[in-house]
C-alpha cells in the first residue's frame, strides 16, 4: 500500500507532467498560429527585399566595393 508521502510524491510527480504537457502545448499552438500567418503584403515583401539587399558600387579611388547609400572614407589612398 502506498504510504502518505509517497503518493504526495506521486501527486506532485503527474502535476508537474500535466502542467509541462500545457505549456509544450501552448508553446506549439503558438508556434502554429506563427507559421499560420498570411503572407506579408507585396509592398512589405518587397521593402524587405530591398533592405536585405543592398546595390554595391565600386569606389573609383580605392576600388572596393561599398554599399551605395553609405558614407565612405578610403582607407588607402591611390
Ligand atoms: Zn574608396
Amino acid at each position: 500500500m502506498f504510504s502518505i508521502p509517497k503518493l504526495l510524491v506521486l501527486v506532485a510527480l503527474i502535476l508537474v507532467v500535466l502542467y509541462g504537457f500545457r505549456i509544450a502545448g501552448s508553446l506549439n499552438r503558438r508556434r502554429q498560429q506563427r507559421e499560420a500567418a498570411p503572407d506579408p503584403t507585396p509592398e512589405k515583401k518587397r521593402e524587405r527585399e530591398r533592405l536585405e539587399a543592398e546595390d554595391l558600387v565600386q569606389c573609383p579611388k580605392c576600388g572596393a566595393y561599398v554599399s551605395a547609400g553609405a558614407d565612405h572614407e578610403c582607407r588607402r589612398q591611390a
